[in-house]
């Protein structure tokens, strides 16, 4: 991991290098009941257009703004996680450009006074987190054009990084941190092809390698939008990096402008040249009151502390330490919360057992996790409850059952449920492991062949395959291998 932090230089055709220079700009829905500064509901998907509208988030004359308190305190929440400062003073502002899915002609937003400033993620400092407000969405068809106004005014939080990711890697790392971590805190959906969250690259390069990232030593930058996946964000930044290369080695200069990403073309392409800051005339919005966040008690730093949950970087060292998985379980179960439930309940029946955490381990995220693409339901996953899974894990332990056998109990689980021990009675898959009865069988077949084990006591130990075999046999492959071996080097 730590070499994708390193940043690199790229060789032009001509034999110059460039540094690269990367920020990005995060755009996440979150998760409230109602809507940034109305009691509208917040449901931006509703598939009937304009149902979650009042006077406010449509832009009625006279309707006045209220701010939604749970956003702030989501925002809060994501900020403290990421170890930024939670500000003291915070305003909202109007940014105003006019759009035809912003009637106000502004958005309510936040210039100098977020509500987070400084934190840092996968190894990059972030600028700063405010909340704003989502514009509504448009469609066209034919010769019409379409707003609907359900998304208007749903909380949106702002994370600014510093021009300080090294990489394109390491960009689309930082990005797929961020979805963890606002999924961790149930803030948002964070679903990048939904539009829950979206990433904005900022690039530039420049000839000086620029350790200090002193912005005079920056280039022109260009901001891509619309990086639907973690992958585009990568090809994106690097199509991009390619790009300016070429126009300064054409001797041209980089534009400061706004590209869109053409996922057919794989290209950027131009879509707006930049304005400034100084062009939206932000000004602080004399509708809604400055807050001191100190003295309001719902945002108490004290009290978001104390109720933050694990994060991801506290489990994935808790699941090193405590059960000693390998990276890529860690990484499953941290995506996918529904295994993981069911892993946290069965390993608390295994205390310090590393084999029991490993095997846990491996039926969910191979064995299972592959069952289940057949059919991926919650209902269905819940038929490898913790309890089930539990038994199967003893089971092996005790060699009352084959791994072979604990594969059939999963499928049969999958198919029609059930208990696992039940099912490990009813389909025969019960080892034998009972050392008096497997001896007498063992006997029985040592006077059946005496020629074979006057071999096997002069040394052919491949005859001890040979010996298995008629066991399996006899006890029609219930008994359990590793008693059996034990027993005939004992006897023979
Ligand atoms: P703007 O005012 O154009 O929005 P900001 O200074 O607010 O620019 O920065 C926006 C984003 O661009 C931040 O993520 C920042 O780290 C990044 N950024 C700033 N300058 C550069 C640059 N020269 N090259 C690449 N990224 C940059
Ligand atoms: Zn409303
Ligand atoms: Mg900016």
């Amino acid at each position: 991991m730590e070499e994708n932090f390193l940043k690199k230089s790229y060789q032009s055709k001509s034999g110059k290098k460039y540094w690269p220079t990367i920020g990005l700009e995060i755009h996440a829905e979150l998760k409230t009941n109602s809507k940034m500064f109305c009691s509208c509901k917040n449901d931006p998907f509703n598939s009937k257009p304009n149902e979650n509208i009042c006077e406010i988030c449509t832009a009625q004359p006279g309707a006045l703004p209220y701010v939604n308190y749970e956003a702030v305190k989501k925002v809060l929440k994501v900020g403290k996680a990421l170890s930024g400062k939670i500000a003291d003073f915070s305003e909202f502002d109007r940014k105003n450009y006019f759009y035809p899915d912003m009637p106000k002609a502004y958005q309510i937003s936040q210039y100098k006074y977020p509500l987070i400033s400084g934190g840092n993620l996968a190894n990059s400092p972030i600028t700063r987190i405010h909340l704003e407000e989502d514009t509504a969405s448009s469609s066209h068809k034919g010769e019409y054009s379409y707003v609907d106004f359900n998304r208007a005014g749903v909380p949106l939080m702002e994370l600014v990084t510093e021009p300080e990711i090294k990489n394109s890697d390491h960009a689309s790392f930082f990005a797929k941190e961020l979805q963890l971590l606002l999924r961790t805190l149930d803030v948002s959906g964070a679903n990048l092809e939904k539009g829950e969250m979206r990433i904005e690259a900022n690039v530039s390069i420049s000839e000086h390698e620029n350790k200090e990232n002193n912005p005079e030593f920056f280039g022109t930058k260009t901001e891509v939008k619309n990086l639907n996946s973690f992958k585009i964000v990568q090809s994106a930044i690097e199509y991009e990096i390619q790009r300016q290369i070429e126009v300064l080695e054409k001797g041209e200069k980089v534009d400061q402008e706004t590209r869109g990403w053409d996922e057919n073309k794989a290209k950027t392409f131009s879509q707006r040249k930049k304005e400034n800051s100084e062009d939206y005339r932000y000004f602080p919005d004399p509708d809604i009151p400055k807050y001191k966040l100190s003295e309001i008690s719902e945002f108490s730093e004290k009290e978001i502390s104390e109720n933050l949950p694990e994060l991801p970087l506290e489990k994935r060292e808790r699941y090193f330490n405590s059960f000693s998985l390998k990276a890529e379980d860690v990484e499953f179960f941290l995506q996918n919360p529904e295994y993981d439930k069911i892993f946290e309940k069965a390993s608390l029946n295994f205390s310090e057992n590393k084999k029991a955490f490993s095997l846990l381990s491996n039926y969910l995220t191979s064995d299972i996790a592959g069952i289940m693409k057949k059919e991926n339901s919650l209902e269905k996953l819940k038929n490898f409850s913790a309890e089930n899974m539990t038994k199967i894990i003893s089971m092996i332990l005790e060699g009352k059952i084959s791994s072979r056998g604990a594969k059939d109990i999963l499928i049969e689980l999958f198919e029609r449920s059930g208990d696992a021990e039940k099912i490990a009675g009813d389909k025969n898959l019960i080892q034998s492991s009972d050392e008096g009865e497997l001896e007498k069988i063992v006997q029985e077949i040592a006077t059946q062949f005496p020629d074979q084990v006057q071999k096997f006591k002069a040394g052919d130990e491949n005859l001890l395959k040979f010996f298995m075999g008629q066991a399996m046999k006899k006890t029609g492959g219930s008994a359990n291998p590793q008693i059996l071996t034990e027993i005939f080097k004992k006897i023979l």
